[in-house]
């Protein structure tokens, strides 16, 4: 009670519940990433070890662990030991594995969108929370990732993400969010992939945006085509492969990546020395196309 005289002050917090059975949609994007793969010499137009790292920035690794550690040692100064020898420091793994509620997740280049379920109870709705939390999970996951995605790069800048709230009233609302975020996925690559063709066949930037500036979709394909013998149109299927997919490969450039939980089978060992199969739901990064009906029509749950 020591600070009652104080307490009116949580009279200025504003109430930011989100109202209730809308989709919510968190989206995050990088600050000044320009800069940050210029500093960190991401490939152009697309470096694949980002955009896997922002993939598992969001899904986490499929094979979830729980860090069992040994004895830890004991801190130099107090000599205290940071935890009980041997107990198990399970780790939040990244924002699906951490919120439950998230539906689904599409990212692109810099951003990604998380939907959490229309009837989410999470943190009364509130939608500061929601966000700062999936902002910071995203970014602390995607320092603690980045060596394994960049070996021999040192982080040499915070990687930020800001990230705003959007509510969607209806499945038809969200679904053409969704599709608005990967039509963007397919004008900025092939915008991109034009740009970077230019550049690196001796164009200044300046002149490569020039030549740009204001084409259509025709003009850049053709351009492709004829200069550089690439058939942008034909990429998606030339590559759409089992075997290149779930890598950041070029579908995952074309169609950016889809996050759905799906059930995965694990081999877990028994004491006994045997095996013993269990399935378990997991976020999946999937390549493929949202736009039309055919996705929804094979996960019927997502908009349930
Ligand atoms: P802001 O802070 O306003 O978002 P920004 O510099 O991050 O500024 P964006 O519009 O978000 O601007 O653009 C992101 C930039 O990062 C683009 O230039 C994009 O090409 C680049 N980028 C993001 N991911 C990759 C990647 N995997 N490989 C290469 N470039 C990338
Ligand atoms: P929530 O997610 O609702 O914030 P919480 O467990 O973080 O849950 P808080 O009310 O924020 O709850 O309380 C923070 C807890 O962490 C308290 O129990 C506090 O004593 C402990 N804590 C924070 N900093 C330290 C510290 N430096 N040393 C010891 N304990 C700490
Ligand atoms: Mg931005
Ligand atoms: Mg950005
Ligand atoms: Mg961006
Ligand atoms: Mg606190
Ligand atoms: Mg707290």
């Amino acid at each position: 009670m020591a600070c009652s005289k104080y307490e009116y002050v949580k009279q200025y917090e504003a109430d930011d519940r989100l109202l209730p059975g809308c989709w919510i949609v968190v989206r995050l994007d990088g600050k000044g990433f320009t800069k940050f793969c210029d500093l960190h010499g991401f490939e152009k137009p697309n470096d694949e070890r980002a955009l896997r790292l922002m993939d598992e920035a969001a899904k986490a690794r499929a094979s979830g662990r729980s860090l069992r550690r040994g004895a830890p040692r004991p801190c130099r100064c107090c000599r205290r030991s940071p935890h009980a020898p041997g107990r198990a420091l399970l780790l939040p793994q990244a924002v699906m594995s951490e919120f439950q509620d998230v539906r689904l997740a599409f990212g692109e280049s810099d951003e990604y969108s998380f939907v959490f379920a229309r009837n989410s109870q999470l943190h009364g709705r509130r939608a500061s929370k929601l966000v700062s939390l999936v902002a910071s999970c995203f970014s602390a996951s995607y320092v603690r990732f980045w060596a394994q995605h960049f070996p021999g790069t040192p982080l040499a800048a915070t990687p930020m993400f800001d990230g705003r709230v959007v509510l969607y009233p209806s499945n038809h609302t969200l679904r053409d969010y969704l599709s608005w975020r990967q039509a963007d996925t397919h004008v900025n690559n092939l915008y991109n992939t034009c740009f970077w063709a230019l550049v690196k066949s001796g164009k200044s930037t300046g002149e490569a945006h020039e030549q740009l500036r204001g084409t259509l979709s025709d003009y850049k394909n053709e351009l492709l085509f004829s200069q550089f013998g690439l058939n942008y149109n034909t990429l998606p299927e030339r590559f759409r492969k089992p075997a290149s997919c779930g890598c950041g490969c070029l579908v995952a450039v074309l169609q950016g990546s889809i996050v759905i939980r799906q059930r995965v089978m694990h081999v877990k060992q028994t004491a006994d020395g045997g095996t013993k199969e269990k399935e378990r739901l997991e976020p999946c990064v999937l390549h493929c196309d949202i736009i039309r009906d055919a996705f929804w029509a094979q996960h019927p749950e997502l908009l349930a």
